[in-house]
């Protein structure tokens, strides 16, 4: 399922760009800066993904990816990033909430939280969102190296107490880091479970 080159499909701006619901869909959303690419690019091995995620005017759509003909990856814009006009954040922020509760073959969410920081507002509402919408999501925690054992340890506790509240919240999470290539494996195993 990794082995081959994630190829990058098409980026929608608006609803009626989405394709037609054929595959199994997994999500990544997170806060800017989170390390969504380099995390979809660890797990995937390419670079393809930050290159074209980050991308000027890629920045603002769901991009679409395959995954080896299985399924489609599609990376949601990074939320909680103030420097963007009102009128285009809520434009944005309305496509992602659309696509969120009216996709069929939506399999997963993976929300991506940085392990310094533990939720944010910005990652709340999103979770928010999620909960409403009744889309199955999980938390997975960055850059754990850049925490110590101990503190790790205890931003994973209070995360998963904090999730209790959260009704389309899978109780199990995953801690990871692209730097140091942990937890990785435990996600490409749980990606390869959904397929
Ligand atoms: P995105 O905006 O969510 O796609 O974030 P990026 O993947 O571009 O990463 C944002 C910043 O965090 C970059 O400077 C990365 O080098 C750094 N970063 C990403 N993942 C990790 C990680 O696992 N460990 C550490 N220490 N830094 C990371």
């Amino acid at each position: 399922l990794f082995s081959r080159p994630v190829t990058f499909l098409l980026g929608v701006a608006q609803l009626e760009q989405l394709p037609p619901e054929d595959k199994t869909e997994i999500c990544f959303a997170g806060r800017s800066n989170v390390g969504k690419s380099s995390l979809i690019n660890a797990i995937t091995g390419r670079k393809d993904i930050a290159r074209t995620s980050n991308t000027p005017g890629r920045t603002q759509q769901l991009n679409y990816f395959d995954l080896d003909g299985a399924c489609h990856v599609v990376d949601l814009p990074g939320y909680g990033f103030a420097q963007a006009p009102k009128d285009i954040v809520d434009t944005w922020q309305n496509l992602i909430k659309q696509y969120l509760r009216g996709r069929v073959t939506l399999r997963r969410v993976f929300v991506l939280i940085d392990s310094r920081h533990g939720f944010m507002k910005a990652d709340l509402d999103m979770m928010k969102v999620l909960d409403e919408s009744a889309v199955t999501y999980q938390v997975v925690l960055t850059k754990a190296d850049k925490l110590k054992k101990g503190q790790l340890e205890k931003r994973i506790k209070e995360v998963v107490n904090a999730l209790v509240k959260h009704p389309a919240a899978l109780p199990k999470i995953f801690a990871t880091s692209s730097e140091k290539n942990t937890g990785l494996a435990e996600l490409r195993a749980e990606i390869a479970s959904l397929l």
